[in-house]
């Protein structure tokens, strides 16, 4: 199924990511996961994408696996950096192939010190609205293509201004559907959203939750992707450092709460960053699954 046809359904939307993982017992336990949620019966899962192709053949692997050997709706994600229109064509073909339809279109970042090799800048896609349109140029309608927003604006653009206008022309060269990055704060994404309606985009937003469950690593990853976290969260989370146990506690209470707050102001849908795991992502549903 399209996700842009499902998004179409009053039912709002929840969806899974994932990432594929390195070993065979990665594997194993992802496909575990995917079994403990599947009960949510999620709109779609999506699988991330190694940008610079570090994770090429075990993200199809993975989506084609999903595909072939479960009834979920899968989604590829597609970096475009360091990779040759080639490249990424072959790499459409084999989801077209066996019938996967839904890509999220990204530009990607490469490791911190590489630089993009200028010969994949000259036969490659500089932006993911590079990407859309080469999609959709390459293969028509066959992919329902989704793009990344960013309430907070993207960590490298000028303005929110110019992040909005960018993220206007990959709607116009054919994104469907949006999912943001993680954020914490409500208010920026009501803020994005008014941006969005003034800009005259009407595709479906879609908010990505990241529950908190390190510490450590979501600020790293907040950090990285330009996040605000509430500083009396941060406080709320280093007063119970030495507890996993507690993080996650106040992790989930905080995700369930911004859920609620997403849904009673009519969000059309919530993207979950799993991080491979369902436990969390489990509570935090039973929680809200009335709202939904
Ligand atoms: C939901 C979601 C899923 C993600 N999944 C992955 C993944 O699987 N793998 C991965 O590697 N990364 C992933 N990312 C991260 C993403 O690749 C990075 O945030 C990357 O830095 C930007 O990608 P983009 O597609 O938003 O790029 P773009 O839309 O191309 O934007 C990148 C930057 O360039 C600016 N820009 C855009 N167009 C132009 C233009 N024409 N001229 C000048 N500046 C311009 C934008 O304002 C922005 O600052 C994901 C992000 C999100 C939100």
């Amino acid at each position: 199924m399209k996700i842009s046809d499902l998004l179409k359904s009053s039912k709002r939307s929840i969806s899974f990511e994932f990432f594929p993982p390195k070993t065979p017992e990665g594997e194993k336990s992802l496909f575990k996961t995917i079994k403990e949620l599947e009960f949510i019966k999620p709109t779609f899962v999506s699988i991330t994408y190694g940008a610079g192709g570090s994770t090429r053949e075990r993200t199809i692997n993975v989506v084609k696996k999903i595909h072939r050997e479960t009834s979920l709706t899968v989604m590829a994600h597609q970096t475009c950096i360091g990779h040759t229109k080639d490249q990424i064509r072959q790499i459409l073909e084999e989801y077209k192939t066996v019938g996967v339809q839904n890509v999220l279109a990204l530009r990607g970042d490469l490791p911190e010190g590489e630089e993009v090799d200028k010969a994949f800048l000259k036969d490659g896609c500089r932006y993911a609205v590079e990407l859309v349109r080469f999609i959709r140029e390459n293969f028509g309608d066959w992919f329902s293509i989704g793009v990344a927003a960013y309430p907070e604006g993207h960590p490298e653009s000028p303005s929110l201004e110019a992040d909005l206008m960018f993220f206007k022309e990959k709607v116009e060269a054919g994104g469907e559907f949006a999912i943001t990055q993680m954020f914490f704060d409500n208010r920026y994404f009501y803020d994005f959203m008014d941006r969005v309606e003034k800009a005259g985009i009407k595709i479906p937003v879609i908010p990505g939750i990241m529950p908190i469950t390190n510490f450590k690593q979501i600020k790293k990853f907040a950090d990285m992707c330009g996040a605000t976290i509430p500083p009396d969260l941060v406080k709320k989370l280093q007063a119970v450092a030495d507890s996993p146990e507690d993080v996650e506690k106040i992790g989930i209470e905080f995700a369930v709460k911004q859920c609620e707050d997403l849904l009673k102001n009519g969000v059309k849908g919530l993207h979950f960053y799993t991080l491979n795991k369902s436990k969390a992502t489990i509570k935090i549903y039973q929680q809200i699954k009335d709202l939904i």
